[in-house]
């Protein structure tokens, strides 16, 4: 009832962010999605040709699906869609999101990972459950709002897949991935993840798919990954607004 309640409220709300105007976060342009239609044509025009796996962007000649890192170690997860690379400006975008509070960004990115999943190859199978990646505690508290959520939401509704926002839980805080180095971040992450009290059936024989906004290096999602195939989870993917390029 309550859940019922607060869907129908977000849904007004992100009606509401939608029709009213905004700045572009870019090129400060008034527009209705937060980025204004031609700098989503410059700079989100383009869909390269990604690793099925990690998505990495591929060579467009290549043959492969699978780029080689992930041939010579497989991630924990099977599949990421991400909509573009994490490179200027989309970083400054993802930024004006995440701490400038340009939350009317959040629809509009998951229109575009709508749109990304649509591109796939025919072999990505419809996810049975939407997760955010949590955000520790202590950074949801700064925050106020976690960003994975703010883009699953929307997702959700677009897609009609159940959102699972308390399917995971973080049992205890982490110095953030990005303030340490790339080799240290496995042993940062793990067992820092559990799965929430009663959530086992909604994982058992399933396909979960974890949205974020930002994929690194994939430690966080394949910690998750891995937690979630050892209680059963059928598959993992990862849904991903801006990748980091190698
Ligand atoms: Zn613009
Ligand atoms: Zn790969």
């Amino acid at each position: 009832m309550l859940s019922t309640f607060w869907q129908k409220t977000s849904g007004l709300f992100d009606a509401l962010m939608q029709s009213i105007p905004h700045c572009c976060a870019l090129c400060h342009a008034v527009c209705v999605e937060g980025l204004c239609p031609d700098c989503k044509n410059r700079y989100f025009a383009a869909a390269l040709p990604r690793c099925r796996q990690c998505a990495h962007t591929l060579p467009e000649s290549g043959e492969s699906l699978i780029c080689g890192s992930c041939l010579k170690q497989p991630p924990a997860f099977d599949q990421t869609i991400a909509v573009t690379d994490y490179t200027p400006p989309v970083d400054q975008l993802v930024l004006a999101f995440k701490f400038g509070g340009a939350l009317a960004l959040a629809p509009l990115f998951a229109r575009m990972l709508q749109a990304a999943m649509q591109r796939h190859p025919a072999d990505f199978t419809r996810p049975d459950v939407l997760v955010p990646v949590p955000l520790a505690p202590g950074r949801l508290a700064s925050r106020g709002f976690n960003q994975a959520h703010e883009i699953a939401r929307p997702l959700s509704r677009q897609l009609g897949i159940a959102l699972m926002p308390r399917l995971i839980k973080r049992i205890r805080e982490t110095v953030p991935q990005t303030e340490i180095a790339l080799r240290a971040r496995r042993s940062n992450i793990r067992g820092a993840f559990a799965i929430s009290e009663g959530g086992l059936p909604a994982v058992k024989g399933r396909h979960i798919a974890l949205v974020d906004d930002v994929l690194t290096s994939g430690e966080t999602v394949g910690e998750l990954a891995r937690m979630l195939k050892a209680a059963g989870a059928a598959s993992v993917s990862c849904l991903i607004v801006a990748r980091t390029p190698l």
